[in-house]
């Protein structure tokens, strides 16, 4: 089975492929070609099948993170998964049975299932309101609210600030 840290690696980087870049939308899983080869490099089978269940089960998780969809959204994607046990060297293993080409997109709610259990609340969206990336916050505080603070932390401060003299000018 995947560990937890590469597979919060995985969830992460496919929740955060819809970047904002100079204020547009974009999607990194837009260009097919390069799709494929980014799912072929995270361990599944680079096939347009595949791609279409990664990005069905991408838009379900980012709207479940920001709370617009309640987790029942995600069903679908583990309808007929199951895990299979089996001994070896005096130890129980448990293998993940499903289609091939279903496999990123279980482990990607399956890792966000594990973070919800071992890390609840950690996973949110970035609070800066333009911008559509997600953060796990690993801070004992867990009071991260940015994505990033050298791009969304510093840009807010720099824009509240900037109303705030602007406030005192009109007052
Ligand atoms: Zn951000």
């Amino acid at each position: 089975m995947a560990d937890t840290v590469t597979d919060e690696g995985f969830l992460l980087a496919i929740l955060n492929s819809t970047p904002v870049v100079d204020g547009v939308p974009t999607d990194d899983f837009a260009d097919m070609t390069r799709a494929r080869g980014w799912l072929a490099g995270a361990g599944g089978l680079g096939t347009e099948a595949e791609l279409r269940d990664v990005l069905a089960i991408r838009q379900a998780l980012q709207a479940v993170v920001r709370g617009e969809q309640p987790a029942d959204v995600l069903a679908p994607t583990l309808q007929g998964v199951t895990y299979v046990p089996a001994v070896k060297d005096g130890q129980i293993t448990w293998t993940l049975s499903v289609a091939p080409e279903r496999e990123l997109a279980v482990r990607a709610v399956l890792a966000w299932d594990a973070l919800a259990r071992h890390s609840p609340g950690r996973l949110r969206p970035c609070a800066n309101d333009e911008c559509r990336l997600f953060l796990v916050d690993h801070s004992k505080a867990n009071a991260a609210r940015w994505c990033s603070m050298a791009v969304c932390g510093n840009r807010l401060k720099a824009r509240r600030h900037y109303q705030r003299v602007r406030n005192m000018q009109v007052e």
